[in-house]
């Protein structure tokens, strides 16, 4: 388990990660690749509804006990260790959408009222005073 705080704008992860690695040794290091099991919360960008939803993101990392390249490669911690949670973390990291939404066809928020219109629709505001008609009231009442 990795604990994993993560903070977009609109998909933020808190809490533990359960992940699954398999490790393969290279002449001076190793990759270990797995999969990582995250609850994401994921706030819709059009009715603003956040849910929760289970990702699994594969990641995959190269250690070596000299590092060749310092932004993909991580070292072996003396001689012996890996530290797994980068790669995790930025991994999942970059599989949160930028962009959520909470389904392909949602309906997001009315703009007039704020209604959420996939469970609330609203029948439109024909009274407000851009209407044609709001002068012609404004003449009779006064
Ligand atoms: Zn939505
Ligand atoms: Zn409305």
């Amino acid at each position: 388990m990795i604990r994993l705080d993560i903070d977009l704008t609109n998909a933020s992860v808190h809490g533990d990660a359960a992940f699954e690695a398999t490790l393969r040794s290279l002449s001076d290091g190793l990759v270990a690749r797995g999969d990582a099991n995250v609850d994401a919360e994921l706030a819709c960008n059009r009715c603003l509804e956040v849910n929760t939803e289970t990702l699994e993101v594969p990641f995959e990392q190269v250690y070596r006990y000299e590092p060749q390249d310092a932004d993909d490669e991580m070292r072996i911690e003396n001689g012996a260790w890996i530290d797994l949670e980068p790669a995790v973390h930025d991994e999942v990291t970059l599989s949160l959408p930028i962009v959520p939404v909470c389904k392909p066809d949602c309906l997001g928020l009315c703009p007039t009222c704020g209604a959420n219109l996939n469970t609330d629709p609203c029948d439109g505001h024909e009274d407000d005073s851009d209407s044609p008609f709001a002068a012609l009231k404004d003449l009779f009442e006064s």
